[in-house]
Order: C-alpha cells, then sequence, then structure tokens
C-alpha cells in the first residue's frame, strides 16, 4: 500500500503505532463472510436460504439482521503462477482475486506465448499472482475490440460464489452488499409513511435497504449527481422492484432543489478515500486526497442538516477509517447544530474522542468486514 507519511499519521491516530501494522495488512484480504441483502419485500429470508441450501449454497444466517445471509469465503488458494503471463489493472486484478474472469477492457497485456485454451497466470501491475485459469477462445479478437473474455479464471486467489448468475439475483430476490454497509439504514430506522432522502444513493445499496424495511411504505427520494450512475440505480431499483424517486442531482443543492426541512430522514454516504474497502492489491493515497474529501463531505453534511424537518435523523457513513472523514466530520455537523444520538444496534466497535459513542466503526483488522464509520445525529426541535 502506497501511503505518505501524513495519511499514515492520521490512520495512527485511530490504531496507535501497534495495531497500524495488522490494520493495514487486513486490508489486503477479502472480508471473512460474503454477505447478500434479502429482498424482504419479494421473499422471506428463511424460505430462500433453505433454497440456496437445496441448490448446494453452503449459507448462513446473519446473528442479528434477519435479511442478511453470508457464505464463508474460502482461500487464500496456493497458486502455482506457471501459466503464461496476464497482467490486468487494480480494478480487475480485486475483482478476479475474488473469482470473476478476466475481460479485455482490465487488461494491460498478455505474453506473446499465450495461446487459446493454455493455462494462464493472472497479476496484477504490482505482480501480485491473483488468479489462474484458461485463456478463452477468441482472446485476440476480445482484446482488439476491447470487449470480451480473455481468461475463464479456474483458480482464484480467494472464492466467492457469482450470484449474478443465479434465478434469484435476476428475479431481485437478492442484492450483494456488505454487512458493515447493511448496518447503515438498521440504524437509521426509517418509519413506514416517511420521507427520505439518500444524498449520494447510486448503486443503491442503502436505498434499496431502507426502503424495504420501511415495508416499502416510505417516500424514499434517491439522488446522485453522476448520469451514468443514475441510469444503473434506476435499473437497480426496477430489478429489485421498488418504487423509488430517482433524481440526478448535486446533493450540495438539494436543499435549494427540494427544499429545506422536507426529510423526515437523511441518509448521507458521500465519496471519501475508501481505505475500508477490501481486499486490495494496492492502493496509492495521500493526506491530501483525505483533506479534499473531508472538505466535500462537510459540504454534503450542511447541505443534509437542511434538509431535515426539526428532530429528523441524519445517518452519516463513509467505507473508510480517518479521523478527518469521520470523527472530525461528525463534530462539525455538531457544530452546525445537530444532535449527536447513540446508534442501535452496537454492533461492532464506537468512534474515537468526545462523540464517539454516537458513532459505529468497523475495524477490518478486529471484525474481518469492510471498514466503515457510521454516525446517527438529529436536526434540533
Ligand atoms: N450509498 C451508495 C450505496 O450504498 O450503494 C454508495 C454511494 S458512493 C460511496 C458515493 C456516491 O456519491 C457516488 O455514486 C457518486 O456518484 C455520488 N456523488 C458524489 N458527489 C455527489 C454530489 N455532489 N451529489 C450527489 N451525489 C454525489
Amino acid at each position: 500500500l502506497d501511503y505518505d507519511e501524513g495519511l499514515l499519521v492520521e490512520l495512527e491516530r485511530v490504531y496507535g503505532r501497534h495495531a497500524l501494522g495488522p490494520a493495514l495488512e487486513a486490508l489486503t484480504r477479502p472480508p471473512r463472510r460474503y454477505y447478500l441483502r434479502v429482498n424482504t419485500l419479494r421473499v422471506e429470508p428463511g424460505a430462500l436460504l433453505d433454497e440456496m441450501r437445496a441448490a448446494g449454497y453452503e449459507v448462513y444466517r446473519d446473528e442479528l439482521f434477519p435479511e442478511a445471509l453470508w457464505i464463508p469465503v474460502r482461500g487464500p488458494a496456493r497458486l502455482r503462477g506457471g501459466g503464461c503471463r496476464v497482467v490486468v489493472d487494480k480494478r480487475a486484478a480485486e475483482s478476479v482475486m475474488l473469482g470473476a474472469n478476466v475481460y479485455a477492457p482490465g487488461v494491460i497485456s498478455v505474453d506473446r506465448g499465450c495461446r487459446a485454451g493454455g493455462w494462464a497466470s493472472v497479476y496484477s501491475e504490482n505482480g501480485v499472482l491473483v488468479g489462474e485459469g484458461v485463456i478463452a477462445e477468441g482472446f485476440q479478437e476480445a482484446l482488439r475490440a476491447r470487449r470480451g473474455m480473455v481468461v475463464r479464471v479456474e483458480e482464484p486467489l480467494y472464492r466467492v460464489p457469482s450470484l449474478r448468475e443465479t434465478v434469484w439475483w435476476r428475479n431481485g430476490l437478492i442484492y450483494e452488499q456488505s454487512i458493515s454497509s447493511m448496518t447503515v439504514a438498521r440504524v437509521l430506522g426509517a418509519r413506514p409513511g416517511s420521507v427520505v432522502v439518500d444524498m449520494c444513493a447510486a448503486p443503491g445499496g442503502k436505498t434499496g435497504h431502507v426502503y424495504e424495511l420501511s415495508g416499502g411504505g416510505a417516500r424514499v427520494v434517491a439522488l446522485d449527481h453522476s448520469a451514468r450512475k443514475v441510469e444503473r440505480l434506476r435499473e437497480e431499483m426496477a430489478r429489485l422492484g421498488h418504487r423509488v424517486e430517482v433524481l440526478r442531482m448535486d446533493a450540495r443543492r438539494a436543499p435549494e432543489l427540494l427544499g429545506r426541512g422536507v426529510a423526515d430522514y437523511v441518509i448521507l454516504d458521500p465519496p471519501c478515500t475508501s481505505l475500508g474497502v477490501i481486499p486490495k492489491v494496492y492502493d496509492r493515497k495521500r493526506l491530501r486526497d483525505v483533506i479534499v474529501s473531508a472538505r466535500y463531505q462537510g459540504q454534503l453534511l450542511r447541505a443534509g442538516l437542511q434538509l431535515l424537518k426539526p428532530g429528523g435523523r441524519l445517518v452519516y457513513s463513509t467505507c473508510t477509517m480517518t479521523v478527518r472523514e469521520n470523527e472530525e466530520n461528525l463534530g462539525y455537523a455538531v457544530e452546525l447544530g445537530a444532535r449527536p444520538l447513540e446508534p442501535w444496534p452496537r454492533r461492532w466497535s464506537r468512534g474515537l474522542g468526545g462523540y464517539g459513542w454516537a458513532a459505529l466503526r468497523v475495524h477490518p483488522h478486529v471484525h474481518g468486514a469492510t471498514g466503515y464509520f457510521i454516525a446517527l445525529m438529529e436536526a434540533p426541535r
């Protein structure tokens, strides 16, 4: 991991000198459990669990959230690395590592010696062997056209089932979502009949979850500023059968465009430095990235609080571990008049410092799950 001194010092504020090593090391491993959320508006989780087990999946129920099912992540496998060499970019490497095939857009180079049907070893740019498999028929055309399969991966470093190809996924019964992310809508606990604004919503993990938890009875308005992501979000909501309003908007302008004091609940899951997203084959970040990110999150937070009715609740979450993007932003919200609330359920660890009790932290090296920060607050009455 290529993190500058400033960022390492920032992370030391969280982990101290002793735990920093294990905390960073854990970022190269996937979560211990691969989670999916059951769309409870379409199927009862126990019924789906039985169906999946009958189909041969080793699947379990989460201890706390009835809608959450998980499958153990297997690995790391002992890969030999004798195949012809295929090098892929960071994004592709992180997918291949978990069992995805190699597609042309992610390929950086393919050895001259590679032949269709031959055995390939797939490496990340920094030389990590992430999987092995068979070179696909027509791989040369795929490379020329920049689309199509190049390697059918048979032995990934870690193994998770690809649920996208199942009838459950196609019929909108499941959504792949980390348990850390699922905690956000759980903490918010939006009631049926309420208005929920999800400010940074795409691809819609938390949007769909909050809608399901309200029994389909909340009016959910989902915002995102990217046209492409808004499209994807609409498709996801259609797949799940959710009636959610999706609007393309810079959420910093939402109070001006939707009106102030319109929401009973707000979800703010802004872009962040994503240090908690695992596994990483490598990552390059600077303290500067953290500072820029925290400032942007602050702007969104200010807008989020303006959207709330008096006494309305906002849940703020990030998939990163820095204090500046997390506790310091919670502190900023308090300066703006928000009242911190104790999140429930008290799963995971608590936050740091004075308002730490108003936040949950998921630590990858402790909990074996995506690193997260979740804080709950209320608008003045
Ligand atoms: N909440 C989502 C989920 O659980 O599936 C993930 C959200 S992701 C961390 C952040 C999202 O914020 C991205 O989709 C990005 O396009 C969007 N975004 C960034 N700046 C924004 C802005 N000013 N207004 C609205 N959306 C924004």
